[in-house]
């Protein structure tokens, strides 16, 4: 395995279009140490998400964090192609952060849940609905793959700010008290 160089904000590869990965390539040894490599570099650096334009492969594959199993264990779930469909009007506004652009956090509004469907890295087809947290870090990961940055989505230009800064300033922020509170969820991703 190994550790793979991130892309940062400012690298043309995190602007394209990721391409699909053909479901019969899931299982093949190219795929597979992709995301063996994505996993471990992703812990590497404490994500709670990774997207594969953002180690330089544009492909629709994304690594996402944030959830738990039935056991109230952390997963990480692989998924390829996924598709996205909101399940509700109701926001959820968190401080987000990104392997891509180390250092700052911004201030988003996403969908608080949302309906996934894609493979896992057995090239099996899923659908599942996940909510708040983990429901951002989806649609964070997605985002990198149609070209999107959390920066681009700002609920206010002034609500990006450099991580120290703001765990001195903002309320909610991640790192602060209140940790339960949405917005307050740690991670880059
Ligand atoms: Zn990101």
């Amino acid at each position: 395995m190994s550790i793979l160089k991130v892309a940062r904000l400012g690298h043309p590869v995190l602007r394209e279009i990721a391409q699909p990965i053909e479901p019969r390539e899931i299982r093949g040894p190219e795929i597979q140490r992709l995301i063996r490599d994505m996993l471990e570099t992703m812990a590497e650096y404490n994500g709670v998400g990774l997207a594969a334009p953002q180690v330089h492969v544009s492909k629709r594959l994304v690594l996402v964090g944030g959830g738990e199993d039935e056991d109230g264990e952390p997963i990480v779930r692989v998924l390829i192609n996924p598709e996205l469909k909101t399940t509700t009007t109701e926001l959820a506004g968190m401080w987000e952060g990104c392997l891509s652009i180390p250092g700052l956090r911004g201030f988003v509004e996403r969908p608080r849940g949302v309906e996934v469907r894609a493979y896992n890295e057995q090239g099996q087809k899923l659908q599942f609905n996940l909510e708040g947290f983990p429901a951002v870090v989806m649609q964070h990961e997605c985002d990198h793959l149609d070209g999107a940055l959390f920066t681009d989505r700002l609920k206010d230009t002034r609500l990006l700010a450099f991580e120290d800064e703001a765990e001195r300033y903002l309320d909610g922020f991640a790192g602060s008290d209140d940790e339960e509170e949405d917005g307050a969820k740690e991670g880059e991703a």
